[in-house]
């Protein structure tokens, strides 16, 4: 069974990492969903794209809520395809809940141990990133598209929570649904980087089978669980989603199968607490 469970009740279809919720309770860790003929803006999370802000506030507060936690502890970033993490303290709760401007800028991944803080980031094909580091109670999640991928942004993270005091094998990552290999294809562009940072050949066509001449189905989600284990992640702390956002339609958003129209995903993580 894939490691993030489909359930729609309250009319709020989303998947949720079981086994993660079960190990660690104070957890709160999923991946939302559309629901199918629905139009783009009804699922939507992210301020950056469709007509709809007020919709996209509206579901915010509608998720938070299905959750356990509420509109201001949704803590989120301006993503822009590179590496930049930051560190939410207490102050930072709640930026960029209703606007872009006061969310963290330039960022592309969230750590925090701070309870009642719900890290929130957005997703139409890219791999969203999940960490836990047991054992000092961190949490974090990274925006990883192919570029985020080469430039290592979850490797970065892991070094992030190595500097707060966290263990490389109480670190456990879940890598969530993203475009597959089955749909994204790529050229020597993504691929000549993506071999510089693969440890060797067989890693590299592990996650990139070559089809037709200079061109690559590349798996993303592969490819970041290859590089984090490469770095000393535990085999058995890493999940993998296999669902796949450009073919399961009926669930997904895709930014490669509609066009770049279209409405986002939304990956969170918390920690509930007093
Ligand atoms: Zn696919």
């Amino acid at each position: 069974m894939d490691p993030f469970v489909f359930q729609e009740t309250a009319d709020i279809p989303i998947f949720i990492i079981k086994e993660w919720e079960e190990r660690f309770p104070s957890l709160r860790v999923g991946f939302s969903a559309r629901k199918k003929g629905e139009d783009a803006d009804c699922r939507n999370y992210a301020l950056h794209v469709g007509n709809n802000g007020a919709q996209v506030i509206e579901n915010r507060r509608k998720l938070a809520e299905f959750v356990d936690f509420s509109l201001s502890d949704w803590t989120c970033a301006e993503q822009v395809h590179h590496t930049r993490i930051a560190f939410a303290q207490d102050h930072d709760r709640g930026r960029g809940k209703k606007d872009r401007k006061t969310a963290f800028q330039n960022t592309d991944g969230l750590f925090s141990y701070r309870s009642n803080m719900l890290l929130a980031s957005y997703y139409a094909d890219c791999v969203p990133l999940y960490f836990y580091a047991s054992d000092i109670g961190h949490y974090g999640v990274a925006h990883a598209g192919w570029k985020g991928t080469v430039q290592q942004i979850g490797p970065k993270m892991i070094q992030k929570l190595q500097e707060r005091g966290a263990r490389i094998e109480h670190i456990f990552v879940a890598v969530g649904p993203s475009i597959g290999p089955c749909c994204y294809e790529v050229d020597h562009h993504v691929i000549h980087p993506l071999k510089r940072v693969l440890n060797n050949q067989m890693q590299l066509d592990r996650v990139a089978m070559s089809h037709t001449p200079a061109k690559w189905h590349l798996d993303l989600k592969e490819a970041n669980a290859s590089l984090l284990k490469n770095i000393g992640v535990k085999e058995q702390n890493v999940l993998q989603s296999n669902w796949c956002t450009s073919c399961d339609v009926n669930y997904f958003y895709s930014h490669r199968r509609d066009g770049g129209n279209t409405g986002r995903m939304v990956a969170w993580i918390g920690k509930k607490g007093d």
